[in-house]
């Protein structure tokens, strides 16, 4: 038997492992954060819940694009400036800056990361 492993893969190998630490890394962080929304306590699903950074002039802090790439120990400095919602609640309180302020940019605010 010849080996038909082939670069492919390996990269469909390392593709798979990166989506595990980043589920983990995740996991982790809303189990930090208390494991539910702030807003209504919801907790069904782990990736409807999102990080909302409390200085609007930081971003929202985003796990699933790069937070998997940082330790731990940055994920939690991070996670400590930030507030744990679900989606719908996240978007709520986005939509209620940007009417208080007047400021339509802060919706543009949200997290870009792609549900994982
Ligand atoms: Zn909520
Ligand atoms: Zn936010």
């Amino acid at each position: 038997m010849k080996d038909k492993r082939t670069y492919k893969d390996r990269s469909e190998y390392l593709i798979k492992a990166v989506y595990a630490r980043r589920k983990r890394v995740r996991a982790m962080a809303v189990e930090y954060k208390g494991g539910k929304c702030e807003g209504c306590g919801y907790h069904r699903c782990l990736d409807a819940l999102e990080f909302h950074h409390k200085d609007p002039a930081q971003k929202d802090f985003s796990i699933s694009s790069k937070g998997y790439t940082r330790s731990w120990t940055r994920v939690k400095t991070e996670l400590d400036k930030c507030t744990i919602l679900c989606a719908n609640c996240h978007r709520e309180l986005h939509s209620k800056l940007a009417a208080s302020s007047g400021n339509a940019r802060v919706i543009s605010g949200l997290s870009q990361g792609n549900p994982s």
